[in-house]
């Protein structure tokens, strides 16, 4: 449980990464974050200097130089937690930061709780609570497509849309409460069909963030791409072709790829994550039919599908066999006919006609960056990828927003069934309620902690 007399105390972590580096930075907050270090700073007395101002000096332990340092100096309220803040660029030494941090200690700070400084920085009104969460989703984008969704909610783009959603609402709420003052007087101040209307064009635009969760969380854990294929089809190579490393075991004796392998790669800023299977076939082998219905397990997950062929030894009649039998659902997938470096110009010929097929060489990676291409393309297909739209991330606004939904409904059968006005007004605060957990206008403290204590010390 993090304290909830924040404002006393003045806070102390080590901003940047553990370990050895060119520079460290500590940082402070609180009231006394200035005091604490003017007491162990020796070059400007860092009370009388402006806000946002840098400078060099020595940290001393009484008559010891600890370091020398460079000092950031962010007054209250021009700072991320809006507290006076202090930061302490020092030589980045395990050995210096823990001497620099004990000092600080001594001094009367204490240490951080994990986002600890964000939780102050929402406290204090620097930012909402979805805003706040985009802080840590941030500091963990590794790819294009996930730093771009985090910095969209960080700077208050989803935020903003749950906002106006719960404005509009919210006049209704007040117009229906409204009536139940002049209840007497059998009087409509909401007017009910245009309610119906707002009510179903919010259905449909929490329906559409609650859609966008799928695509978040391949986002965030990677497109779940599958490749599969009869064995010796070189699924491992090309699997390690795409990883560029010697992951999966590659050997030419049928059915060698027995474990489902997984990896990630980044292609062209979206993040895939690989799934090679064991060759699709029957088989009275008792570990290899294991592999095999896996193989179908792993196609139900998919987002997307490399079904890989040997074109020297496929005929197209067999490769319509395959797919047919691969009942591949409704997933995109890719047809890739391998070994084309052992083909013959009238094999490949013999493919013509058919959708999304392309012919590579996993083995000595040609036409390795047209598959790329492919498989950019396909992901770029999907329309929730694309654009502007705000995609949903977070597994907690996902459960506030199917809260939401369902109140809603309650909302719309409430004036299907002319529901009294105090029940229409109640399954509408509900409502409110919900959206407003996603921006903490409504929070507690267990949701606070819940949050915060997933972030890194020092954030
Ligand atoms: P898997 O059973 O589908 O995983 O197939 P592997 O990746 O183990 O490959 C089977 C055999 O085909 C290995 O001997 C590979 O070296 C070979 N192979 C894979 N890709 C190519 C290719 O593009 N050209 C040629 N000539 N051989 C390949």
């Amino acid at each position: 449980m993090l304290p909830t007399t924040l404002s006393k105390d003045t806070i102390i972590a080590l901003a940047t990464a553990a370990g050895h580096g060119a520079i460290a930075i500590i940082r402070l907050s609180g009231p006394e974050a200035i005091s604490i270090v003017d007491e162990v700073f020796k070059g400007k007395k860092l009370a009388n200097q402006p806000s946002h101002t840098l400078h060099f000096g020595t940290i001393r332990d009484g008559e010891k130089i600890l370091d020398e340092v460079v000092v950031s100096l962010f007054k209250a309220p021009a700072s991320y937690t809006k507290e006076d803040v202090v930061e302490v660029s020092c030589h980045g030494s395990p050995y210096i930061t823990e001497q620099l941090i004990k000092l600080f200690l001594r001094k009367g700070a204490r240490l951080a709780e994990p986002g600890e400084f964000t939780k102050r920085a929402y406290l204090n009104g620097q930012f909402d609570l979805a805003q706040a969460e985009a802080v840590a989703d941030l500091i963990a984008s590794d790819s294009a497509l996930t730093h771009q969704v985090a910095m969209k909610q960080m700077r208050g783009g989803f935020s903003q849309e749950i906002k106006a959603l719960r404005a509009q609402l919210i006049h209704f709420a007040s117009m229906v409460e409204l009536e139940l003052d002049f209840s007497e007087e059998d009087v409509e101040f909401a007017d009910r069909s245009a309610l119906r209307r707002l009510i179903t064009t919010l259905q449909q635009l929490i329906f559409d963030l609650l859609k966008s969760f799928e695509m978040g969380n391949v986002l965030k854990n990677g497109v779940p791409t599958v490749i599969a294929g009869k064995p010796n089809a070189g699924k491992s190579t090309l699997l390690n072709a795409l990883l560029n490393e010697e992951k999966a075991i590659v050997s030419d004796i049928p059915g060698t790829t027995r474990d489902v392998i997984e990896d990630e790669a980044n292609i062209g800023g979206i993040r895939f994550r690989f799934i090679d299977t064991a060759g699709l076939r029957e088989t009275q082998d008792t570990v290899e039919a294991i592999g095999v219905s896996r193989t179908k397990e792993q196609l139900k997950k998919a987002s997307l599908v490399l079904y890989l062929f040997d074109v020297t030894s496929t005929t197209p009649e067999q490769l319509n066999a395959e797919v047919a039998q691969l009942e591949l659902p409704q997933v995109p997938y890719l047809l890739i006919g391998n070994k084309k470096d052992l083909a013959t110009p009238a094999q490949l010929e013999s493919f013509e006609g058919f959708e999304n097929l392309v012919f590579l060489s996993a083995g000595n990676k040609d036409g390795l960056s047209e598959l790329e291409d492919n498989l950019l393309e396909l992901v770029h297909a999907n329309e929730a990828m694309t654009g502007d739209r705000t995609i949903v991330t977070n597994l907690r606004h996902f459960q506030s927003l199917q809260k939401t939904a369902d109140a809603l409904q309650e909302v719309l059968q409430g004036l299907d069934t002319g529901l009294t006005g105090d029940w229409l007004a109640a399954d509408i605060r509900r409502c409110l309620f919900h959206l407003g957990e996603i921006t903490g206008e409504i929070n507690t403290d267990d949701l606070l902690d819940n949050i915060f204590t997933k972030f890194c010390i020092g954030k």
